[in-house]
């Protein structure tokens, strides 16, 4: 069953090329076939099969959403009323969700099939998808490679082809750099474009929903059906509707800046080949490609791991085995059945960044790193500020090398966030970022690269994005 994208495959079943049901069946047999992958914490398959017939006939009558028959992953941070939601750890084993998150609710409002949930690192800490209590996620292009994370599960169900898109969360590179590593597009929106309610706090501040998807067109559907003021989640703001019109782009008015500092010590060559290869057919086309600065890149790791781990240490305080979650057995007191819980139900990424926390938050620190780290993020953002007065769409790589191998940083903590390098300064300026997929290296491993844009200009970026894909690649 070929379609292009998520619209033409609607008019395909309303034309009555595609059956909807065979499709999602289609879906639940390659989901079977590549469960190597590791890819699904949970599948939803009669759930999806039944809705499938639903939503086939709405889609006949003309009555349906923008996203009939969409089959989507959501990653299992998010809440899905009567779904389980883990997290990947083992804190959360035995949950379930008692309500929907708002993104979820706006896909499954516009009649898109969730067909489960995807694994990632636990309590999305990671760049590897390593950090599970379900075990690790292959990278579906070379199996002895990570995939990425933290939202790697959302990633392969989309490079795999097990569903027709994802939605990832994204607190330091979680959508982009997977997306990078598994040669697909994944876009973090501007903070606050979607709700947060009912995703699972990692850093409060830094937390964001987005799509993983085939093509720009399916990333800009699934974000306007997405976006919005929302009364749960007091960051949200209303935005008005993304439609992309990509044909109407005028190359020689889009002003684009690669900072150099994404280009120095540590960028693999092929990768730093590729990216200037393609700057050039962006100056053939006529836009205005320039070279720009961002001096305070050097600081983005160690802002971004001062100030998310300050707040994790906060957000993961309610798992504390009395509320919810797991719960251990063997202790006395009401103190020792806390610290058992923890103990035993956190893996050990999560306790590190709980620890790191804890200690840039304590009194006699707070000042030194906590309060320092805040400064660093508003200068952080001047940066990104005073590029965005030049120049319309900054441009860098997504990661500094293709996805690397199981086990080959996992056991480095600080070699594993520095890969992080290039995806944190968004975060921290709450701004839009994006992953094209552009290339492949020798060993056809997956090149990606990065497009990032001014609050809440994501029209833009992904006109940009857009115009890249089609007449470009
Ligand atoms: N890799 C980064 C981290 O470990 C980003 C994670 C994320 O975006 N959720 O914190």
């Amino acid at each position: 069953m070929h379609y292009k994208n998520i619209t033409e495959k609607i008019s395909l079943i309303k034309e009555n090329k595609i059956s909807l049901v065979e499709n999602v069946k289609d879906f639940l047999n390659r989901i079977e076939q590549r469960k190597n992958l590791n890819a699904f914490n949970f599948v939803f398959g009669d759930e999806a099969l039944q809705l499938a017939e639903i939503i086939e006939q709405k889609i006949k009558s003309g009555n349906h959403g923008k996203l009939a028959g969409s089959v989507i992953a959501i990653k299992d941070v998010l809440s899905y009323k009567n779904h389980p939601l883990t997290c990947s750890s083992k804190i959360l084993s035995n949950f379930t969700s008692v309500y929907t998150a708002t993104a979820v609710q706006k896909l499954i409002d516009e009649d898109a099939i969730i067909i489960g949930k995807t694994n990632c690192d636990e309590f999305a800490m990671g760049s590897s998808n390593e950090n599970s209590a379900f075990g690790p996620v292959l990278n579906p292009i070379d199996e002895s490679r990570v995939p990425g994370g933290s939202s790697g599960g959302s990633a392969v169900a989309v490079a795999a082809d097990l569903c027709d898109a994802s939605l990832g969360t994204d607190t330091g590179g979680s959508i982009r750099q997977p997306a990078a590593f598994c040669g697909i597009y994944g876009l973090k929106p501007t903070y606050g474009r979607v709700s947060r309610f009912g995703l699972t706090a990692f850093a409060s501040s830094f937390d964001t929903i987005g799509p993983f998807a085939k093509n720009v067109e399916d990333l800009c559907l699934i974000l306007d059906v997405i976006s919005g003021k929302d009364e749960n989640d007091s960051t949200s703001v209303d935005f008005s509707e993304v439609k992309l019109q990509a044909q109407n782009i005028e190359a020689k008015k889009i002003k684009i800046g690669y900072p150099k500092e994404y280009f120095a010590e540590g960028l693999d060559s092929e990768i730093k080949e590729k990216i200037f290869s393609l700057i050039n057919s962006l100056k053939n086309a006529g836009f205005n490609v320039s070279e720009i600065s961002l001096p305070m890149t050097e600081y983005n790791i160690a802002a971004y791991y001062i100030l998310t781990t300050a707040e994790a240490s906060s957000n993961l305080a309610r798992y504390d085995g009395a509320r919810y979650g797991y719960r251990s057995k063997n202790s006395d007191t009401l103190e020792e059945m806390y610290v058992n819980s923890r103990t035993e139900g956190f893996g050990a990424e999560v306790k590190r960044r709980i620890m790191l926390g804890t200690y840039v938050l304590s009194s006699g620190y707070y000042d030194a790193y906590y309060r320092k780290a805040q400064k660093v993020r508003r200068l952080i953002k001047e940066d990104f500020d005073k590029a965005f007065s030049n120049v319309d769409i900054i441009l860098t790589p997504t990661t500094p090398t293709v996805a690397f191998k199981l086990g080959e940083k996992s056991n480095d903590p600080l070699q594993m966030y520095l890969s992080d390098i290039y995806t944190t300064s968004s975060n921290l300026a709450g701004i839009p970022g994006l992953n094209i997929p552009i290339s492949r290296n020798t060993e056809g491993l997956p090149i990606g690269l990065q497009l990032l844009a001014n609050q809440f200009d994501e029209l833009r970026l992904l006109q940009v994005s857009y115009y890249i894909q089609k007449n470009i690649l």
